[in-house]
């Protein structure tokens, strides 16, 4: 069985080592929930205040031209675009995933108006599962039939962490004369993709998880190059328009991606976006993945090690199966996670009976991985989770 200098050992030779230095951690603290809320990237607080300060306060208006405020939305999409193997001109970063969802595949839909119903997972995201729920009505499909024309499905399960083939769903469903869009909120930054290489057609994802673009940080939408020109979405607000300072009676779409755009986009946020991408430069995917996938599997090595079946575990069990985080699963999942979180180690509970953790490349460290499980060990030898306070649920878990 590996000790915590085994884990020690493995930090001085990562290549991602020096990465760390990138972000503000706080001293002491085991942060494995970069899978919800990445952690703060060391330029984002000078970029937001200069955005404010000098951009806002001082240049004003004049900061839509002067201060590339108004190609922020395709800039910032480029470089996200440039992590999902995605050439510049299909992404950019508006909205929500909710949203990009909603009008990504309301334009799918009407690519394929003989074929209405959608197919999406049982176990897919609600937001995912509600917005197709809403869009196709009684026509949700759970199988791939001749009635179904696009299929919603995220890269990688926000719960098990399955990780889907991107590349040979897409080609299976373009074989059945099928469109796809991919959720990426749980690979982004962490798994490579290749759309582009993929032959993709459609894609969204938040900003905020691996990415670490901050609390509610804009969403991204992609669309592939040969599908842009057919491209109606729903929202036809006046930032995708054609000539949006032309205050024209009618909508007509921009050319290319920017008729994805509705409305006016969130500056101050697109800003930290921005900085927290320098996250980024340099480093090798690969590495990012090859490192993701050591993290994972030393951590189900050592709870197996400690625990044996006290916890089972609640994901793929193959390594290449796997994205970046993996569950647990005990019916006194919700305490025992309070109780971690009290010792300095924040991960987070899934309904009904999981522990997730979120092993981020960039930040987080073997000897991390280690004093989990060991601060986990712990919490379940002294009992001390068994507590009425820990059992007492927060509105947000
Ligand atoms: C995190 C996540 C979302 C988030 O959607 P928002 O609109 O940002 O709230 C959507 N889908 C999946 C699969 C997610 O993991």
């Amino acid at each position: 069985m590996a000790d915590r200098q085994h884990a020690l050992d493995l930090d001085a030779t990562d290549p991602l080592a020096g990465v760390r230095a990138r972000f503000r951690i706080p001293d002491g603290l085991i942060y494995l929930d970069g899978n919800s809320l990445g952690a703060l990237p060391v330029g984002v607080p000078a970029a937001v205040g200069r955005t404010v300060e000098q951009e806002w306060g001082t240049d004003l208006i004049g900061s839509w031209n002067a201060n590339g405020w108004w190609d922020a939305p395709r800039r910032v999409g480029d470089r996200v675009g440039a992590l999902v193997g995605a050439a510049p001109g299909q992404v950019v970063v508006c909205d929500s995933t909710t949203v990009n969802l909603y009008k990504l595949l309301v334009a799918a839909r009407r690519l394929r108006p003989e074929r209405p119903a959608v197919l999406i997972d049982a176990d897919d995201f609600p937001t995912d599962r509600y917005i197709v729920e809403s869009v196709a009505g009684a026509s949700v499909a759970r199988s791939l039939g001749p009635e179904v024309g696009v299929v919603v499905r995220s890269h990688v399960n926000y719960q098990s962490g399955r990780l889907h083939d991107l590349a040979g769903l897409t080609a299976a469903a373009h074989d059945a004369g099928v469109l796809v869009l991919w959720d990426l909120s749980h690979s982004v930054g962490v798994v490579p993709v290749d759309l582009d290489g993929a032959g993709a057609d459609f894609a969204v994802s938040c900003t905020y998880k691996y990415l670490n673009g901050g609390p509610g940080a804009p969403a991204f939408a992609y669309v592939a190059h040969r599908h842009q020109e057919a491209l109606r979405q729903p929202l036809a607000g006046w930032l995708g328009h054609a000539q949006p300072f032309a205050m024209a009676p009618g909508y007509e779409p921009a050319a290319g991606i920017g008729r994805v755009l509705a409305g006016t986009p969130p500056i101050v946020s697109l800003a930290a976006l921005e900085a927290a991408l320098d996250a980024y430069d340099g480093v090798s995917l690969a590495d990012v993945r090859a490192k993701s996938v050591a993290l994972t599997s030393l951590f189900i090595e050592l709870v197996a090690d400690r625990f044996g079946d006290a916890f089972s575990l609640a994901s793929p069990a193959a390594a290449l199966d796997r994205g970046a985080h993996v569950c647990l699963s005990h019916p006194d999942a919700y305490p025992i996670v309070q109780a971690l979180i009290a010792r300095g180690v924040v991960g987070d509970f899934r309904q009904p009976d999981l522990l997730r953790f979120g092993f981020a490349p960039l930040y987080s460290r073997y000897v991390d991985v280690w004093d989990t499980v060991d601060r986990l060990a712990a919490v379940m030898a002294s009992g001390e989770w068994d507590t009425a306070a820990y059992r007492r649920r927060a509105a947000v878990t």
